[in-house]
């Protein structure tokens, strides 16, 4: 495996700056990252170059489902729901420890939006369309069997359930894994360099980028044939730097999840119910939280700081409430949240949630190509969509003397694998079990490491016995110096943030963590006091802004729909 590590930022960027690229991707969410994996693996040179940190964008910020959408059913997507269903399977092929198998309750309830015939139509549409085999079907539930799998439903409104498969991930793990495994395919990637501008040939065609690095404040250009620009919720303001954004743009609606003790919200499993104004929401259990969304509100505001409002975590409270009737939650509960801003393509006369969820992809007169919308679930697809489209480009401007491969994805492993399959994922995680019990810590640590990390786990644990501190202090430095040296981690948010998900999923764990985590990065890239204690401040920051919803009302610019 080829090393990421942030300690080589000045030799990365000079080979940025010496090389003509065949492809500049812009923007590391899991668009740009899928982009870079597939070009590199066709043969192309590769670079990308991510404003902020990789995945900081929407690609952190989903409800982390890869799933179909059975929704766009409803829309009659069903080229959508087809394409997507089917990538379920084989996403979570290449990375069955990071994408698991998460089945999923959907309760039928009087006046609700799902009927008992048609839930059971428009599962097995589901199924077929995305291929679901065996177990996995979906199976229609009575309201006795659905109280079983979920004791919290509210029982008088209840009439049934259906039950059928999907998947979860972590999402910015499965991004910063897909730009790893671009790497070994020679793409070089880089975190906190922005695009500014373009450079333009004789005939006015983009053939580079303008980018200042956000670290040191230089700036420099990188050569290129082809430009695509990924970059999610900002397309468009990249698409105006060259002057052209005429014909489709964006829209943004804004989602917000909150997070809660699982012991204050104990859903035995994932369930997708009904809001009394005809939206659905996800309450999904996840180790020691569960958490719950989404709204879907339209927004105008900055697109860097997206405010969590007290209205957003009352809908979402309010809803749980009503469908859970014992789990009387409350704002105090609400021990982290996130929001994120799902780049759609505008349509005339839509609402947010009414607005189609397929990627499109724009050519600017100058050659900058775009791509937007999409899923998550989708970015196998829409990264080799785009990139035949370069490669018909590249095979018009050269000749077939200039080919690459088909692409060839789908056989690519991420990495943390390869793993043959989820009983193997299994296994691996029973033996990294017996490793950390002895060393003290905790049986839930190993399903972390093993959904995080996969087969990389060893190598962190292997660290782990540098460290003298109690068991989680150490196995967070070992992981702080793995992600500083494997995965581009550059600030202390990349790491509580990104690379392990704590701002999200435990929360509480980040303060203990904070000073010594901070020294470790001090050390790794000789920061000053002055340095450490901005760093320190930004995730007190992030914090702040992922429980402090009141301080985020003030500075909101939206509009609900
Ligand atoms: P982003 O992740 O936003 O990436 C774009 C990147 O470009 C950013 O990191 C940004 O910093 C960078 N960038 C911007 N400008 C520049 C520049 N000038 N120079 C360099 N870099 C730049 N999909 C699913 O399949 N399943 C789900 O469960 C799901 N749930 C969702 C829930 C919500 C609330 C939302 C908002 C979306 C959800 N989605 C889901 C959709 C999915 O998250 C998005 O489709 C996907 O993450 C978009 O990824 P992206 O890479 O296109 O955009």
């Amino acid at each position: 495996m080829k090393m990421l590590s942030s300690l080589n930022r000045t030799e990365t960027i000079d080979q940025l700056q010496q090389n003509t690229f065949d492809l500049i991707v812009i923007g590391g969410g899991i668009t740009g990252a899928g982009i870079a994996l597939d070009g590199a693996s066709r043969g192309m040179q590769v670079a990308l170059i991510e404003k902020e940190d990789f995945a900081s964008g929407t690609s952190s910020k989903s409800t982390k489902l890869i799933h179909g959408g059975l929704r766009y059913l409803k829309q009659f997507e069903i080229g959508l729901v087809r394409e997507v269903g089917r990538e379920r399977a084989i996403v979570h092929r290449l990375a069955p420890h990071l994408v698991t198998a998460e089945k999923m309750l959907l309760p039928l309830v009087k006046g609700g939006t799902y009927g008992e015939l048609s839930t059971s139509l428009g599962l097995w549409v589901y199924d077929v369309l995305a291929g679901v085999e065996g177990e996995d079907k979906r199976t229609m539930l009575s309201k006795k069997e659905t109280l079983e799998k979920e004791p919290m439903l509210r029982e008088d409104i209840l009439r049934g359930g259906g039950y059928y498969a999907e998947y979860r991930t972590d999402d910015a793990r499965l991004t910063i894994e897909n730009i790893k495994t671009a790497a070994d395919y020679g793409a070089i990637s880089i975190n906190y360099v922005k695009a500014t501008d373009f450079t333009y040939d004789d005939a006015g065609k983009v053939n580079g980028v303008s980018c200042v690095d956000r670290q040191s404040g230089n700036t420099f250009n990188i050569r290129a044939r082809y430009i695509i620009s990924a970059a999610g919720p900002w397309v468009d303001e990249l698409r105006r730097k060259t002057g052209s954004i005429e014909g489709k743009r964006l829209f943004l609606s804004k989602g917000v999840h909150i997070v809660v003790p699982h012991e204050r919200f104990p859903v035995r499993q994932s369930v997708y119910f009904d809001n009394d104004d005809g939206r659905m929401i996800f309450a999904i259990p996840r180790h020691r939280v569960t958490y719950i969304g989404t709204t879907d509100t339209t927004y105008e505001g900055d697109l860097d700081q997206i405010p969590i409002n007290q209205e957003d975590v009352d809908y979402l409270l309010e809803a749980t409430n009503r469908m859970f009737p014992d789990a009387n939650l409350s704002t105090e509960d609400v021990e982290s949240s996130w929001a994120g801003l799902r780049p759609l393509i505008y349509e005339e006369g839509k609402s947010a949630s009414e607005m189609s969820r397929k990627d499109e992809i724009f050519e600017s007169d100058t050659g900058l190509i775009s791509i937007a919308g999409g899923k998550l679930t989708g970015y196998r697809k829409m990264a080799e969509r785009v990139v035949d489209l370069v490669v018909k480009k590249y095979v018009a401007a050269n000749g077939e003397a200039a080919s690459f491969k088909d692409t060839h994805t789908k056989k690519i492993p991420l990495s943390g694998g390869p793993f043959k399959n989820t009983a193997e994922v299994r296994r691996y995680r029973q033996e990294i079990e017996g490793m950390i019990i002895p060393m003290g810590l905790d049986s839930y640590y190993a399903t972390y490491l093993v959904a995080n990390y996969g087969r990389q786990s060893e190598e962190i644990l292997d660290k782990f016995g540098h460290y003298d501190q109690r068991a989680e202090a150490a196995l967070a430095r070992a992981e702080a110096w793995f992600c500083v040296r494997q995965e581009l981690a550059l600030t202390l948010l990349d790491f509580f943030d990104r690379r392990t998900g704590r701002l999200y999923f435990h929360l509480p764990s980040i303060l203990p963590l904070l000073d010594i985590i901070g020294e470790d990065f001090a050390a790794y890239f000789n920061w000053s006091d002055e340095k450490l204690a901005g760093e320190k401040e930004q995730v007190l920051a992030a914090i702040r802004h992922v429980t402090d919803f009141e301080y985020a009302s003030e500075v909101a610019g939206e509009e609900k729909v």
